[in-house]
């Protein structure tokens, strides 16, 4: 009889931002944490700091909870959005006309091993990933040496963008 030859599906390494202004953020994005560290197929990696940034779009709002985590899922890249988007669900997240208006959890994306995904659904990298601080820094928290599908080093991005207000977490984050 042949060998039966059981191939093992891919694992890939994703990097994930969390962001959250209401309802607790803080508390969102330790819930969503216990959310990823549940999620089929996957691991839970590493978690950053959670950060405090200012609002991107409309300023009428509350600072930012921010986060980047690390899984390794086998977990194809759209069956993880829809994993990513029954979280934000499950964390009330709904979503209104206004872009970048606040919210209790959102999930994306950033990186999906060293694919480039150009989709109806799914951009990857995340389009933001490079001019947003809330991003980059809790990302080169957690993978200092990190370098982009392009070939561009994390570094080389945070060097080009400014802090604006980003901070660890503390009392003085507005809410
Ligand atoms: P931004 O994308 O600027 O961070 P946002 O996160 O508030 O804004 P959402 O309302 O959460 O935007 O998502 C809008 C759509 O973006 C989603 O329905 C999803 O299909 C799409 N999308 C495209 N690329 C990604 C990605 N890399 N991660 C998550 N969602 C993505
Ligand atoms: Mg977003
Ligand atoms: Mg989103």
């Amino acid at each position: 009889m042949p060998e039966q030859q059981l191939e093992r599906p891919a694992e890939h390494e994703v990097y994930l931002g969390l962001g959250a202004n209401l309802a607790n953020p803080a508390a969102q994005l330790q819930n969503a944490v216990a959310a990823l560290n549940q999620l089929p197929q996957s691991s839970l990696l590493a978690v950053s700091s959670l950060y405090c940034s200012r609002p991107m779009g409309p300023q009428d709002q509350p600072d930012y909870v921010n986060a980047v985590a690390k899984i390794s899922t086998t977990l194809p890249p759209l069956a993880l959005l829809d994993a990513l988007q029954q979280i934000e669900q499950l964390q009330g997240r709904q979503r209104k006309a206004e872009r970048w208006g606040p919210r209790s959890l959102d999930l994306d994306i950033l990186l999906y091993a060293n694919q480039t995904i150009t989709s109806e659904r799914l951009t990857v990298p995340h389009y933001g990933l490079a001019q947003r601080e809330f991003v980059l820094y809790p990302l080169a928290e957690i993978a200092p040496q990190l370098t982009l599908p392009c070939g561009t080093p994390l570094k080389a991005l945070l060097s080009k963008v400014p802090v604006n207000g980003l901070q660890k977490l503390s009392e003085s984050c507005r809410w």
